[in-house]
């Protein structure tokens, strides 16, 4: 292979350079320092085709390392910044002259880069000339952290919005995360009615939108989703996703590199900003002030900002109180875990997508036993149809009982509906006693914890029964005596481990 070196090639793997460089972001924190600072950082990005990427390095140590150290990180992180699957990473070995062209190229470019940093902002206004563009697009493909580079002319953009050729920055978005494939239900209506809203008036509405969640309920989903509906809608606006963790990563490769003025201008720049899981940069001093700055640049520019998290804006305590505050003047809105009927609805939307049939017991004995994340949800569907179409054999509620038993085990679902006596059984069994001295008035320390076990097992479990009646069950006793166990139980269990396993091991064989 030669070094690409003619203008046809040069724009024919501009998408491998700028994917190569949003990876070295990722790769800077998924590998050693020593692998990236020798290996990776100096590797270079030369073809990418029939699924093939050939990156260059200079010597053969160079290449077996990264093949024995880094190919998995780079792999992955090459599928997703080229949005594609199944890639294979071959290293080469470059030639003297490959080395030597290579330098070169570098050495200009950092001239140019130098020139460019030097503008004032309004300056890159009158960047369009297209051989002008092109050249601060080859430069900036090259040697900064670029997700998109626009390439459409902005001859007609209002006289309000600046023209601009700098790029965006932005992390690509999945093709599936569209509202259209959006489940509404009483859990999310709220963060997908705001989400919908910024779509439709960025800037108008809610601003700032500030959407938060446990793990695997919508968040990205609904951020994307606008930023598709937003791309496709205005598409001379600029809409920049990034994630909390990019922007981190962005920003301390700035810092290294001397270009935080290069840095500043990009994210100030944008019209849309999307910021997904925005806990990341909580705990980062530089980082976080960075963010603000650039946050109320754009909030005072009247920019839309969506931003997403994994708690509420108070939990963040890490977050500054001024961010604090802004975020309390736009719309904050959570989404909790999805009810029945959604989880359901999910399911189906995922069949039909996968034009994949799937009984209605099936789909009801999944989303009754995965009730706190979607993704979980998917993931166990996904699974079972891997599994029948291996085995050959149609799905049914066994299969899944058997297939996904890791899945359930936080709360394993029952056909039958368990009684009090049945818990009282179990416990006393545990620890060699019997129903009835459970049930009776005995003090015996042993006794009196296995009781209350016992009661706060039947109280976690059976959370839909009567107090009075587990009270009752126990032998006649008042219903504040429950209370007070489980209250100390809570205690105890809260400082010891040990007796926090146990519970779990006992709840889990009942
Ligand atoms: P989060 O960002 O909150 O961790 P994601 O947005 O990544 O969660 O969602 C996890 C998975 O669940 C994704 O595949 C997403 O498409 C799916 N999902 C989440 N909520 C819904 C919904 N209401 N309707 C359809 N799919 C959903
Ligand atoms: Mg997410």
């Amino acid at each position: 292979m030669s070094a690409k070196s003619d203008k046809g090639d040069e724009d024919s793997i501009m998408p491998l350079r700028r994917a190569w460089e949003l990876a070295l972001l990722l790769l800077a924190s998924k590998v050693s320092t020593v692998t990236f600072e020798s290996y990776i950082r100096v590797a270079q990005p030369l073809e990418y085709s029939d699924g093939v990427v050939t990156l260059g390095v200079n010597n053969a140590f160079a290449r077996d390392w990264l093949e024995k150290k880094a190919a998995n990180p780079i792999k992955s992180a090459l599928e997703f910044h080229l949005d594609t699957t199944e890639l294979t990473i071959k290293f080469v070995i470059l030639t003297r002259e490959q080395q030597r062209s290579i330098e070169q190229k570098g050495k200009s470019n950092r001239i140019a880069v130098g020139i460019q940093s030097e503008l004032p902002l309004g300056e890159t206004e009158n960047l369009n000339h297209a051989s002008q563009k092109a050249e601060l697009v080859s430069v900036l493909g090259g040697n900064t952290a670029v997700a998109e580079v626009r390439t459409d002319t902005r001859k007609s953009l209002s006289r309000s919005q600046p023209a601009s050729s700098l790029p965006i920055p932005s992390l690509p978005v999945n093709l599936r995360y569209q509202f259209e494939s959006f489940v509404v239900g009483r859990s999310n209506r709220l963060a997908h009615a705001g989400a919908v809203s910024v779509s439709e008036r960025p800037g108008e509405t809610y601003n700032p939108l500030f959407l938060y969640s446990g793990p695997g309920l919508g968040k990205t989903h609904l951020l994307q989703g606008i930023a598709h509906k937003l791309r496709a809608s205005r598409p001379k606006e600029r809409i920049a996703y990034v994630s909390g963790e990019f922007f981190a990563q962005h920003y301390i490769r700035a810092l290294r590199e001397h270009s935080t003025e290069e840095f500043r201008k990009q994210y100030r720049d944008v019209d849309v900003w999307l910021v997904d899981d925005v806990q990341f940069i909580a705990g980062k001093e530089h980082t976080k002030e960075e963010f603000f700055h650039t946050f109320n640049a754009l909030y005072q520019g009247g920019k839309q900002i969506v931003i997403t998290s994994d708690r509420s804006p108070r939990e963040l305590n890490t977050m500054d109180e001024r961010l604090r505050s802004r975020f309390q003047s736009g719309l904050i809105a959570d989404i909790a875990p999805p009810e029945l009927e959604t989880r359901i609805a999910i399911l189906q939307k995922y069949c039909e997508r996968e034009c994949i049939r799937v009984s209605e017991n099936v789909l009801n004995y999944i989303a009754s036993a995965i009730q706190s994340n979607i993704r979980a949800l998917e993931g166990a569907l996904t699974k079972l149809i891997a599994y029948s179409s291996i085995e050959q054999t149609p799905m049914s509620e066994e299969m899944a009982q058997s297939v996904l038993g890791e899945y359930f085990i936080e709360k394993p679902i029952r056909k039958r509906r368990l009684t009090i006596d049945e818990i009282i059984d179990s416990v006393a069994v545990k620890f060699g006693s019997s129903t009835e001295a459970i049930k009776g008035p005995s003090r015996n320390k042993e006794i009196s914890l296995a009781r209350h076990i016992a009661m706060f097992i039947c109280r976690d479990l059976l959370p839909g029964d009567n107090i009075r009646m587990v009270g009752a069950a126990f032998g006649g006793r008042d219903h504040s005596t429950i209370v007070h166990a489980c209250q100390k139980m809570e205690g105890l269990l809260r400082a010891d481990t040990e007796l926090r396993d146990l519970v779990k091991k006992i709840s889990l064989e009942i």
